[in-house]
């Protein structure tokens, strides 16, 4: 039942294993005991995982193909050997016979399985399938997925519109998704799902007390705002989701650079992975009180641009000097945190794409959270891990909170000093959180560097899945 693999070529020898294993740097005395131990008895099903591991250490697949099916012919119900073959079958692209052996060893629940399941392949097919075609026709064929009858396709087909929206969203230049554009937007899926939006535009932020979205958005063209979009029956549990909106970040009068500015049309990426996941809640009918804002601005250069040493009183009254004023992502969601935490939420949730310094600290994959709250934290990082959409926590460590500290205000907008910039980000935000029951925030980057299955390059949708996949599991 598990034969079938055409994978007959012939052992490397115990001293051939030795040198690759030497060759690639690897563990030389443990792969040549596990050789050994193979040899005297290949139907050792310990000695056969870890001989086969060995193999793929050292490159040689086929071979560790091999000798997993083999012995799995002994075993067939052996699920650590099972898991093992079906593992090195996908390495070595026989994704078919591994849906195979792994659907024989495991049950859909267990996390072994997720890692090649039916419905994480549907799902990597549908997100890898996406374009761009905004601008530009795209050629090639159109490939309908025919889903098996295990996979929820309206659970699938609501995530992948949800990615899609933010990826649209977020690829389209500043030119044609400026704050009104991304108000419109907003405005749009209310109107599919039912919700109420309202926004506060240009002058009325002062008016209704938004003193930071209205400094960091005046100096455009392009009037700044804040979209706040509400839905779900008022009696539930509320959640109070915040994006991120700088639909062109020029970097204000501390100018950037040419290399940093280049894709700042992506810095509304928070917002529109928010869109998305407010999308995903709303289809899938969550039974939460859902709260959705949306600082949107353009931060410009004109006469009238917030400067360098200004400062402001916040919503909150913090009183905030203006350190740097390509840090307005942070200033923009104050005022919308402090918002959002007069209602008393039980959670409040931010998405930026905010600091250069979270991609050095963990690249431009794994965006870090923050968040007090220990069991929230573990949680979140279950769901990142079983929904392949990674996150990973970083500290809100306190004595940090020393390097926001102003000469003439209550708090400085960047820290001093050039490390810890995400950390210290992150700590800005916290101060403008008191009543809500749990805080959250997800630093992201919004943008894949390179094409990866699943990820096409440009336009990322981020933590999105992760926190559905969370929302689900406690208000599905
Ligand atoms: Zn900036």
């Amino acid at each position: 039942m598990l034969a079938g693999c055409n994978t007959t070529q012939p052992l490397p020898t115990t001293a051939a294993l030795g040198v690759a294993a030497a060759g690639a740097g690897g563990d030389r005395r443990s792969a040549l005991a596990w050789a050994e131990r193979y040899r005297a008895n290949p139907s050792d099903p310990e000695a056969v995982v870890n001989y086969a591991r060995a193999l793929r250490a050292y490159g040689q697949r086929t071979q560790a193909v091999a000798v997993l099916e083999q012995a799995s012919i002994q075993h067939p119900k052996h699920r650590g050997l099972l898991t093992a073959y079906g593992r090195a079958l996908a390495e070595i692209g026989n994704y078919k016979r591994a849906f195979d052996v792994l659907d024989h060893a495991h049950t859909p629940a267990d996390p072994d399985w997720r890692i090649l399941s039916v419905q994480g392949a549907a799902l990597a097919f549908a997100l890898g399938s996406y374009r761009f075609t905004r601008y530009r026709k795209q050629d090639g064929k159109e490939v309908k997925l025919e889903l098996p009858g295990n996979v929820d396709g309206e659970d699938l087909s609501r995530i992948v519109d949800g990615v899609t929206l933010a990826r649209d969203l977020i690829n389209t230049p500043a030119n044609d998704l400026g704050p009104a554009e991304l108000e419109a937007a907003a405005r749009t899926l209310a109107a599919r799902h039912g919700a109420e939006v309202r926004a506060v535009v240009g002058e009325d932020l002062l008016e209704q007390n938004f003193p930071l979205i209205h400094a960091v958005g005046r100096a455009a063209a392009r009037p700044p705002r804040l979209i706040d979009l509400t839905w779900g029956e008022a009696g539930h549990p509320k959640i109070t989701l915040i994006g991120k909106g700088v639909c062109f970040d020029s970097g204000g009068l501390d100018i950037k650079p040419e290399s940093g500015m280049l894709n700042m049309k992506k810095d509304m990426g928070g917002a529109a992975s928010m869109l998305a996941l407010a999308h995903m809640v709303m289809d899938r009918g969550l039974k939460l009180r859902l709260r959705v804002l949306i600082p949107a601005v353009e931060n410009a250069i004109s006469g009238s641009a917030f400067r360098p040493r200004d400062v402001y009183r916040s919503r909150k009254g913090l009183s905030v000097e203006i350190g740097n004023t390509d840090a307005e992502g942070r200033l923009i969601l104050a005022d919308a945190i402090a918002l959002a935490d007069e209602d008393e939420p039980d959670l409040i949730a931010d998405m930026a794409t905010l600091t250069g310094a979270a991609r050095v600290a963990l690249g431009t994959e794994i965006p870090p959270f923050y968040t007090d709250d220990d069991a929230l934290a573990a949680a979140l990082a279950g769901c990142a891990k079983s929904e392949n959409d990674p996150l990973w926590r970083m500290p809100l460590w306190r004595p940090y909170e020393a390097l926001l500290e102003s000469k003439v205000a209550d708090v400085n907008n960047v820290a001093s000093g050039n490390f810890g910039g995400s950390i210290t980000a992150a700590l800005f935000l916290r101060r403008f959180v008191a009543a809500a029951k749990a805080w959250l925030h997800c630093d992201i980057y919004a943008w894949n560097q390179t094409t990866k299955p699943g990820r096409p390059e440009g336009a990322e949708c981020q933590a999105a899945r992760a926190l559905y996949a969370l929302l689900v599991s406690r208000y599905g």
